[in-house]
């Protein structure tokens, strides 16, 4: 009988790909994955770090998962937890929870079933396993992809260089590692292969792509080779840095018919002394003329970006400049995180701090703006013909399938719902849209 593993992932898709790396390797070597925790003779954590919030999930998750070790609980023998918790707090967390039997840092995702043989075996060696991060995914490690139908995460790089002034990602992950090109190729096209349509380019940040390799390969050429792979639908990139969103960039975007028209551009704020406080390095006037830029290139693109409120030193008249920047900006798409002071970054003792009410509030305040904004332009789409990837089965009254347009990311962004009978998951059809509400659109 093959042992049985429960995995458990957390966190961005960067994470969900190590996760499915280790599931491949799981499955290759010959353990059987269960979607059911109470089956499991060993339950996998796959854990994010990044700020408060991802930490707090985290530990709820393990300890839920320590309670199916009770015989009341479950089968569970051994409790795993991967990934960035145990590779930012090591020994201190090995110490904290006594019920987890082994970390696993972000270098062991290659050796995991190693790890997990060990432990069935019952042979006792470290308990807390977390290096120098090191760690780059290669096309030569087995994937089960677990993302809907024909969509799969595609890794470009690991790590990051920025060192923004709130972010622990570069301590976590290490240092820029950008994956060769024909690396990145071997793998996307093994996607392809296997029935995906749809690649979602990501990275810590994906425009520092090649700057770390010989011959300083360039991300627009990059898109421009995958977006050749014959059977591949749509190509998506996330995670781009403002001050290295290039023409050249940009052109490919508008070139390419199977590039998505849509661009993830986190700008975390657009007021100029905040900018410099956190270490970004475009400031207002930048972001405002890639903004441009990108409409001016690339016809009806879509734009999405993410915002801190409440970092230390945003007075009301800062925030103010922010709350306006969204009516004159008017984005498709806007993540809005409150500021966690976190622990070894180059932020943690600025002040003067915000209370979490205020940035409650901030936040709340800003969230309701971009709402109407995302509304009216959701609106504008009515009547509009939108090519769409269907998921799946919708419980929407009217609209039995659920499937995203080109304007939408998963997981991030809206959905739309479609009418009609018999549409199969990872099918592309073109319809009409027909209704549009702050987040979502229905078309038939
Ligand atoms: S770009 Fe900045 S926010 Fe993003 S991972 Fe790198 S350091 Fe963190």
């Amino acid at each position: 009988m093959p042992e049985t593993v429960h995995m458990v992932s957390l966190g961005c898709p960067k994470n969900l790909i190590d996760s499915e790396v280790m599931a491949g390797l799981l499955a290759r070597k010959g353990f059987r994955l269960t979607p059911e925790a109470t089956e499991a003779a060993i339950i996998l954590v796959n854990t994010c770090a990044f700020i408060l919030p991802a930490r707090e999930e985290a530990i709820e998750t393990i300890l839920r998962m320590a309670a199916l070790k009770t015989p009341a609980g479950g089968h569970c023998r051994h409790l795993v937890v991967a990934g960035c918790l145990p590779q930012r707090y090591g020994a201190a967390l090995a110490r904290a929870l006594p019920e987890v039997d082994l970390f696993l840092g972000v270098n062991e995702v290659p050796a995991v079933a190693v790890h997990l043989r060990r432990l069935l075996a019952g042979q006792t060696g470290r308990r807390n396993r977390t290096g120098k991060p090191t760690f780059l995914m290669d096309a030569g490690l087995p994937r089960l992809i677990s993302t809907p139908a024909a969509t799969a995460y595609l890794k470009i790089a690991e790590g990051c260089n920025n060192r923004c002034a709130y972010c622990v990602i570069p301590t976590i992950r290490g240092p820029y590692r950008s994956r060769p090109p024909e690396d990145i190729l071997r793998e996307a096209e093994a996607l392809v292969g296997q029935g995906v349509r749809e690649l979602i380019v990501t990275a810590q940040d994906t425009t520092a792509y090649g700057q770390d390799l010989p011959g300083r390969p360039a991300l627009p050429g990059l898109l421009h080779d995958l977006a050749s792979l014959k059977t591949l639908k749509w190509l998506r990139l996330l995670y781009t840095y403002p001050e290295r969103l290039t023409d050249a960039l940009f052109e490919v975007i508008a070139r390419e018919p199977k590039l998505c028209k849509y661009i993830d551009m986190p700008i975390q704020h657009i007021d100029d002394d905040l900018l410099v406080a956190m270490h970004r390095r475009g400031n207002s006037a930048l972001i405002r003329e890639r903004i441009a830029r990108a409409r001016g290139m690339i016809p009806g693109v879509a734009l999405r970006t993410s915002l801190i409120v409440g970092f230390p030193g945003e007075t009301p008249s800062r925030f103010k400049r922010l709350h306006a920047f969204l009516a004159e900006a008017r984005l498709d798409h806007v993540g809005i995180f409150t500021y966690s002071r976190e622990e070894g970054t180059p932020a943690e003792s600025r002040g003067p701090e915000i209370s979490e009410a205020t940035k409650q509030r901030r936040r709340g305040t800003l969230m309701v703006r971009q709402a109407g904004i995302s509304e009216e332009i959701n609106r504008t789409l009515i009547g509009t013909r939108q090519e769409i990837l269907i998921e799946g089965p919708s419980a929407h009254p009217e609209y039995p399938f659920v499937g995203r347009c080109r304007r939408q990311a998963p997981d991030i962004d809206g959905v739309t719902y479609v009418r009609g009978g018999r549409l199969r998951a990872g099918a592309f059809v073109t319809r009409t849209i027909l209704a549009a509400d702050t987040y979502d659109l229905c078309a038939g």
